[in-house]
């Protein structure tokens, strides 16, 4: 019995990404559905270990380009956009018919560049992918390609899954393609081209072997998988990039089977807490009572109720300092309200929060996973 590896077999939340190249049949675009089936079956199975399946899928131009009997070849962009608002929809479909037969949910996310990078919409496709996965639901993902343009899109769903297992502080992301790993070179025009089976650096020498290696059929050769790399490792995310050709190809993830994986040496939790403390600009502060500032350092999350002052002009998902009543900066988070709306809330209870405002947010103005305490302060370091 092969030895599972450990970041696999300790995963909790796995993003997997699945490359047009498996879903759809290069020759007639049709959808292969006997592998989406043990595909799903494969999700089935993780998630009655306890686990959590995000799901990231091409295959709506794919699928589109076929309806539409658009020529073979490259297409033109508006013609790509076009196949894929054809393309979604057998896509969703696909998906929702293979995991009701498996008993489960899909949710269909479309997501731009923005919605990944901008503050305020990361916040909230955070949180609604949040509430889909508590309520054990699979989201599967793409990009909008319908809407998005050439400035802003990722234009590859490696690099996009990677900015969900970021977003969603993933512990691992698998990346499903017709390739088995990671190569030295070029493995169909080069014999001694040797699978790499774990990295755990980015160093120039890998970045330039990928440059040899666009072997992938799809957009998303080896050089965005290498980003993908980069962007799942700062996040505390491991990457693994393994072929999804024979059926089944999450269960043979983490045993003997050939496949690279990208180490990361954080974890999702303590990657976020860095970002927040350090990456971001804060737009405002908040000064909170001494009750708030002992519930804060005790892992608890900051209600209105406890906050005494708000400063600053800030958005929902801006960084914002949080202060004790001495003004001594006790940390950082993402506000889950706008300055105005943080003003109009401040001091009361969160039950009432719907009738000050109009509608029903948050209950905490900046939530426990959203805070980053300084040194010393916080529980979870
Ligand atoms: N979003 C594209 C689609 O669904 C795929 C992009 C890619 O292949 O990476 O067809």
């Amino acid at each position: 019995m092969a030895t599972i590896k450990p970041q696999w077999a300790n995963a909790k939340r796995i993003v997997v990404k699945i490359g047009t190249s498996l879903l759809a049949d290069k020759k007639t675009g049709a959808l292969n559905r006997a592998w989406l089936a043990a595909l799903v079956d494969d999700v089935a199975a993780l998630k009655a270990k306890g686990k959590q399946v995000i799901l990231v899928s091409s295959g709506a131009i794919a699928l589109g380009r076929k309806a539409l009997e658009l020529p073979s070849g490259p297409l033109k962009l508006e013609d790509s956009q076009a196949a894929a608002a054809v393309g979604q929809i057998a896509l969703a479909h696909a998906y929702e018919e293979a995991f009701k037969a498996a008993e489960l949910v899909a949710a269909q996310i479309l997501l731009t560049l923005g919605d990944t990078e901008q503050r305020r919409r990361y916040l909230n496709a955070r949180s609604t992918m949040e509430t889909l996965l508590r309520a054990g639901a699979v989201p599967v993902v793409n990009e909008n390609d319908t809407v998005a343009t050439n400035e802003i899109r990722y234009g590859d769903n490696d690099r996009l899954a990677a900015r969900v297992a970021s977003m969603m502080s993933a512990d691992c992301l698998v990346l499903l393609s017709d390739v088995d790993g990671f190569y030295t070179s070029e493995p169909g025009r080069d014999a001694g081209a040797q699978l790499i089976r774990e990295v755990t650096e980015i160093t120039p020498e890998i970045e330039a072997m990928a440059g040899d290696t666009g072997a992938e059929l799809s957009r998303g050769g080896m050089v965005t998988k290498i980003e993908a790399a980069k962007i799942a490792m700062a996040a505390g995310a491991h990457m693994v990039i393994a072929s999804g050709k024979a059926d089944n190809p999450l269960a043979r993830i983490g045993g003997e089977a050939p496949c690279s994986w990208f180490l990361a040496h954080t974890n999702p939790r303590a990657a976020r807490k860095r970002w927040i403390a350090g990456a971001l600009e804060p737009r405002g502060a908040v000064v909170i009572d001494d009750g708030a500032a002992a519930a804060l350092k005790s892992g608890k999350s900051l209600l209105p109720a406890g906050v005494s002052l708000v400063e600053g002009t800030f958005e929902r998902g801006d960084a914002i300092v949080i202060r004790d009543s001495n003004g001594h900066e006790l940390g950082r988070g993402l506000s889950a309200y706008s300055d105005r709306d943080a003003q109009a809330i401040i001091g009361h209870k969160s039950s009432e929060i719907s009738r000050l405002l109009g509608y029903r947010g948050r209950d905490e103005l900046i939530h426990r996973d959203d805070m980053a305490l300084k040194q010393g302060a916080d529980k979870d370091e």
